[in-house]
């Protein structure tokens, strides 16, 4: 931030519902293979089709709404945004407006601003807060490239009527990072109560952001500008931080910012105006005739809630606290919720949480990542990780022998116990067999034994690597260089 400012920013969620019809009408919202596909009279537009709210829409709304702290209203009112556009086929989007579903949340997350690497400099607690988050159903897809004739236009209108959980926060936010933050903790958290895929790049989670700035200490808040069109977590950190130059420097060269629409180009990194900005009276809002007003029982919210799993924020700072994770490595462990069952499962079955959470961060999330696949799809099953752990434990392996087994399980997804004895992997911890290899080496190597005990004792390393070539690397290292000190320093 440059010296004297402070940035303002805003941010408006849309999350796409996880149902599997729409939300007024029975069409799929699956993605369609054909253009208008998945459309009937009703998302259509077409006169005198009337909407029926999915029931589903309001499970998944409530428990989002649960999740991120918000208060759900008994009573809340669909009202129509009216504007016209060619994917928009009744003239009208369906949403709600001065009574909403939710209203009042607030949530705490680990924040943090990160380095030029992009490495997480301090991690804090913070709080922001949500104003609101309604319902209201997603328009269709104009198309203007890549289909038909060059010189039309073309209108699709499967993902017309798809339920939308619009989520609009308090201009709370100081800094790109804390909006990365806050966004990818919204991400994780519809994720992990599976009312929304929460995937940037299809779209089916969208984020605008309001940004503003003023002169330090100046409590009245700047002008604003919204940037759309920025579908990574990454662009949308990125275009905060161009817009907040952009305005710091049209306000110290004297000019004035006008409240506007500016899309992120991703291949520029700059924003640019696409329109100027409309104000809500704009819109016409209006209550939806076609629909009453929706109710929802204080005994149901209440049930849901208590259905609800436990969140990644907090299971974050659970396994901080249970298993001594650092917060790089809890934030990590649990940015997906299969990846933190993985993870308690292994440690259920090996009872060592710092190995577990060792072999998860380093080897298992690299050879995942290598394979581009997630844990969903990996061949070693938590327990048998758990006991590969075991086994390197009580030494019926050693660590590094281990790591080999490590590999075949993750190609073949074998259980441990049995690579190690198709292989014939089973460590050596009988010390009279050690002691017996280890009289036979120093007996062999007299020379190395003087120069040892002349002060020498840099030569341990010899001494150990030839035990364990003699037993082809099975000896137990720990047992080899008890032994071995105790006979040279006869
Ligand atoms: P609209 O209906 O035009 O989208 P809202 O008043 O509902 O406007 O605000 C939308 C978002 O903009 C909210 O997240 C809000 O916190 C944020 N916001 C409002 N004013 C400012 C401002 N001056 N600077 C930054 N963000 C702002
Ligand atoms: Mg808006
Ligand atoms: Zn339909």
């Amino acid at each position: 931030m440059r010296e004297g400012w402070e940035a303002v920013i805003g941010l408006e969620v849309h999350a796409q519902l996880n149902t599997k019809s729409k939300i007024f009408c029975r069409c799929s919202t699956e993605f369609g293979r054909d253009s208008n596909d998945h459309t009937c009279q009703v998302c259509l537009g077409l006169p005198g089709a009337l909407p029926v709210l999915n029931r589903e829409v309001v499970h998944c709304a409530a428990r989002a709404a649960l999740a991120l702290n918000l208060k759900i209203n008994n009573e809340s009112i669909f009202a129509r945004k009216n504007y016209f556009y060619p994917d928009l086929p009744k003239g009208y989007q369906i949403s709600q407006y001065d009574r909403p579903f939710s209203e009042n949340g607030k949530v705490e997350i680990l924040t943090s601003e990160r380095d030029d690497g992009g490495r997480p400099l301090e991690w804090r607690l913070r709080q922001f807060g949500i104003t609101r988050a309604h319902i209201e159903e997603d328009a269709g897809k104009s198309i203007h490239e890549d289909v038909g004739d060059a010189t039309k236009s073309y209108v699709n209108l499967n993902r017309a009527g798809t339920p939308l959980l619009e989520i609009v926060s308090e201009p709370d936010f100081r800094t790109s990072w804390e909006a990365y933050d806050y966004v990818g903790f919204l991400r994780r958290t519809l994720q992990y109560i599976g009312v929304c895929d929460g995937n940037m790049e299809e779209g089916n989670l969208r984020c605008d952001a309001n940004v503003s700035v003023r002169r330090a200490g100046e409590p009245k808040l700047g002008t604003r500008a919204e940037i759309k069109n920025v579908n990574s977590l990454r662009y949308l950190q990125k275009a905060i931080d161009y817009e907040i130059d952009r305005q710091i420097t049209i306000l110290e060269t004297g000019g004035r910012i006008v409240q506007e629409t500016r899309l992120w180009n991703e291949k520029e990194n700059k924003t640019y105006t696409m329109r100027s900005k409309e104000d809500a009276h704009d819109y016409r809002y209006f209550p939806e005739p076609d629909l009453p007003p929706l109710e929802v029982g204080s005994e149901w919210i209440e049930s849901l809630k208590s259905h609800l799993p436990e969140l990644p924020e907090a299971r974050r700072r659970r396994f901080i606290d249970d298993y001594q994770l650092s917060s790089d490595e809890s934030f990590t462990m649990t940015s997906q919720r299969e990846l933190a069952d993985y993870f308690e499962s292994a440690v259920r079955t090996s009872g060592n949480h710092r190995a577990a959470a060792n072999w998860i961060l380093s080897e298992l999330l690299r050879e995942l990542k290598n394979d581009n696949v997630d844990i969903t799809e990996c061949k070693i099953k938590a327990e048998d990780l758990g006991a590969l752990i075991k086994l390197i434990d009580d030494n019926t392996i050693s660590g590094k022998m281990a790591k080999d087994v490590f590999v075949d399980m993750f190609a073949t997804g074998k259980a441990p116990a049995d690579i190690v004895s198709e292989k014939g992997l089973v460590q050596i911890t009988d010390a009279s067999a050690i002691e017996k290899i280890v009289d036979e080496v120093i007996a062999a190597n007299p020379k190395q034994l003087e120069q040892y005990r002349s002060g020498k004792t840099g030569l341990m390393g010899f001494f150990v690597g030839q035990v364990m070539k003699s037993t082809s690397g099975k000896a137990n290292p720990q047992v080899v260089n008890d032994i071995l000190k105790k006979k040279l320093e006869i």
